[in-house]
């Protein structure tokens, strides 16, 4: 044994180091649109068509970008030749609509130089997004007077989304604390998580799980093939798109995958629609 041991420790350590140690985690694009010059180059480097670049009328230009199809690749981030995007350090996005989660940019291009110039931005903002996972937990118990239970569906995932999934219920987030258990039957969930994109082969499935859930139930799609089909896009011949095409989503966590903190925050999005489903029946 103690051969063993004094092997090991001459031997050292052999495995890499993390490559990305010391930086924040993965965020979303952020457009300097001041910067941006409407050239395209980011539309055309974006794999998902998260951007997209459109020319709608003579002397205008529109850039527009949805996190809900974004894979946080940063493609366009390397791409852009005014080094106008950025990455943000923050993941917590959830909304309650897929038009939350664009923004588009018009231009005014000069008639001379060709060059275009920023004029305006038109940014939907998604739900306030600062509460702590503390104040989760007293929605939960105050609101509901339960806790949550929460059913997972994958309907075509790659299972990143899954893995995240699985980390809020580690021991660093450990999301039981908050009263939020996830559950193995959709009978007995008051929110489905639906990762993937629809596979054409999961429709029936996913549609049979969200009727066995009961009344008030919360869809909640997780991802970004969740949210609007990915890279895998909407309309193939396996898949159909994001959940939306299925079923009414309820709350959109983007992401590729979305983090544990992210998936946490969108539980609590998640539960504002809910409170709003049961208590007009609660005061009836
Ligand atoms: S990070 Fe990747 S997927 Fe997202 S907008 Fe940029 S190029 Fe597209
Ligand atoms: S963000 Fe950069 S690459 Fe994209 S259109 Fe603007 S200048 Fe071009």
């Amino acid at each position: 044994m103690l051969g063993i041991i004094a092997k090991s420790l001459g031997t050292g350590v052999l495995t890499e180091a993390d490559p990305f140690g010391g930086r924040a985690s993965f965020g979303f694009p952020v457009v300097d649109f001041s910067r941006c010059t409407a050239c395209g180059e980011c539309a055309q480097s974006c794999p998902s068509g998260a951007i997209q670049a459109a020319t709608p009328t003579e002397g205008c230009k529109t850039l527009s970008l949805s996190y809900a199809a974004c894979i946080q690749c940063r493609a366009c981030v390397t791409a852009c030749p005014e080094k106008a995007i950025g990455v943000s350090d923050g993941v917590e996005v959830a909304a309650y609509t897929r038009e939350q989660l664009a923004q588009t940019a018009s231009f005014t291009v000069d008639p001379e130089t060709g060059r275009a110039t920023f004029s305006q931005d038109a940014v939907h903002h998604g739900p306030g997004l600062a509460e702590s996972a503390f104040r989760l937990r007293d929605r939960i118990r105050g609101r509901l007077g339960r806790s949550l239970h929460v059913r997972q569906v994958d309907a075509g995932s790659c299972n990143g989304c899954e893995l995240e999934i699985a980390a809020t219920a580690n021991p660093l987030y450990d999301l039981e604390r908050f009263g939020i258990h996830l559950v193995a039957s959709p009978r007995h969930a008051d929110v489905l998580l639906v990762t993937g994109p629809v596979t054409r082969n999961m429709e029936i499935a996913l549609r049979r799980t969200y009727d066995a859930a009961p009344e008030p139930r919360v869809v909640v799609a997780v991802g970004t093939c969740g949210c609007s089909g990915g890279i895998f896009g909407e309309g193939t011949y396996a898949a159909i798109g994001g959940v939306d095409r299925v079923l009414p989503v309820d709350v959109y966590i983007p992401g590729c995958p979305p983090r544990p903190q992210a998936i946490l925050n969108g539980l609590l999005v998640a539960m504002g629609v809910r409170e709003a489903r049961i208590l007009p029946s609660r005061e009836q």
